[in-house]
């Protein structure tokens, strides 16, 4: 229970970790601008510092690396796509709308059935490549928390001669993230996905790559993101990002809850479709189709009963369209238009599930004269 609702949309935003909670408060009474020379400006700065050394342990990101704070993982996926100097842009078909719709200029890299990148397609269309080029593919899916063969994209992309951007966003705290064994040139991370605030995100570049600024003003952020940083936000990020990592080992528990959703949901309605389960998943999402309801409908049922969940991606303000994710997955309108996405998260717990699988049995049982042979 979460501010009295069962809240399980985590992939949409955490709730806050106290101790994120608690720093954020102490820094908003931060005095200096963190680009002033004086006393007060310099603890702002080391505020600064501090957290981008606690994001740069997270993701392993060694000494070469560059972080540069954002308002979120919107604006660094524009800011690489954007500003990576790349002549061609290949993007996944399941990636966030912020990579999705970032150059009107993108070519799509197909997936397949599964979900999973389709590699073989990838190579394809980098035969004989002689342009600067930028793949940017997800290394976890929002929506299905499909996984992402991102080391094999790279040795294609090597092979081929391309960047390589990977937006982690899903994959932090979820996964263990090793920046410099995966060797992506570009990565991008949000802290509200990790029990972080809202509004902050990072741009981490790895060795000699770098791009150039979208925003102009100031120098601030090694002159690739100007504006006078958010130090309350920043700190939290830094703080949330170090709490991932302590907590990865029970996030990664959190499968035994979701493997009890979907057993039970199949066990009541056995024409449930789940969606990716035979590829590698994060442990905290489920994707699931009830065919004959409309996401809507069952969206507003749970929603009066208290229990906050999504129909995959929240960035579409309120509306409820078919997911483009499962869409390119080859799923009918029909199916892609009755799915919900289950994302449990830090404060997860049995009886959350229990609770959800309460209400969504009564409104199973109220709907089933509508469903046919479901
Ligand atoms: N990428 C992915 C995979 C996401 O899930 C999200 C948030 N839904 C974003 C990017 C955008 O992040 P932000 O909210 O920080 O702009």
């Amino acid at each position: 229970m979460t501010d009295g609702l069962t809240y399980l949309d985590h992939n949409a935003t955490t709730p806050l970790k106290p101790a994120v909670r608690e720093i954020m408060l102490q820094k908003m009474g931060v005095l200096g601008n963190a680009s002033a020379v004086h006393k007060a400006g310099r603890a702002a700065r080391r505020d600064i510092e501090d957290a981008r050394a606690r994001i740069a342990k997270l993701v392993n990101a060694g000494p070469q690396a560059v972080i540069v704070f954002t308002s979120g993982a919107t604006e660094a996926n524009n800011l690489v796509l954007k500003g990576s100097g790349a002549e061609r842009v290949l993007v996944s078909a399941i990636e966030h709308p912020s990579v999705l719709n970032a150059r009107a200029d993108k070519e799509i890299i197909p997936v397949l059935p599964s979900g999973v990148i389709d590699l073989a397609a990838l190579d394809k269309m980098l035969e004989g490549n002689h342009r600067v080029t930028l793949l940017s593919v997800m290394l976890v899916n929002n929506e299905t928390g499909i996984i992402q063969p991102v080391d094999k994209i790279m040795e294609i992309a090597k092979r081929r001669g391309a960047l390589v951007h990977t937006d982690a966003v899903q994959a932090a705290g979820r996964l263990p993230l090793d920046l410099q064994k995966l060797g992506v040139d570009y990565m991008t991370l949000s802290a509200h996905k990790t029990g972080g605030p809202q509004g902050a995100g990072c741009l981490i570049m790895s060795n000699c790559v770098s791009v150039a600024p979208q925003v102009h003003g100031g120098n601030q952020e090694k002159n690739m993101r100007a504006g006078t940083e958010n130090v309350a936000a920043i700190a939290g990020f830094g703080v949330a990002a170090e709490l991932a990592a302590q907590d990865l080992t029970s996030f990664q528990g959190l499968a035994a809850l979701r493997d009890k959703i979907e057993t039970e949901l199949q066990k009541i309605a056995p024409a449930l479709r789940i969606f990716g389960k035979d590829v590698p998943r994060v442990s905290n999402t489920t994707m699931f189709a009830l065919p004959g309801a409309s996401s809507e409908t069952q969206l507003i049922a749970l929603d009066l009963a208290g229990i906050c969940v999504s129909n995959g991606s929240a960035c579409a303000s309120g509306t409820v369209k078919p997911s483009h994710v499962l869409k390119a997955m080859g799923v009918s309108d029909a199916e892609a238009g009755s799915a919900l996405r289950v994302s449990l998260g830090w404060n997860s717990t049995p009886e959350d599930v229990e609770c959800f699988l309460r209400k969504w049995s009564e409104m199973y049982n109220r709907m089933k004269p509508r469903l046919g042979a479901a």
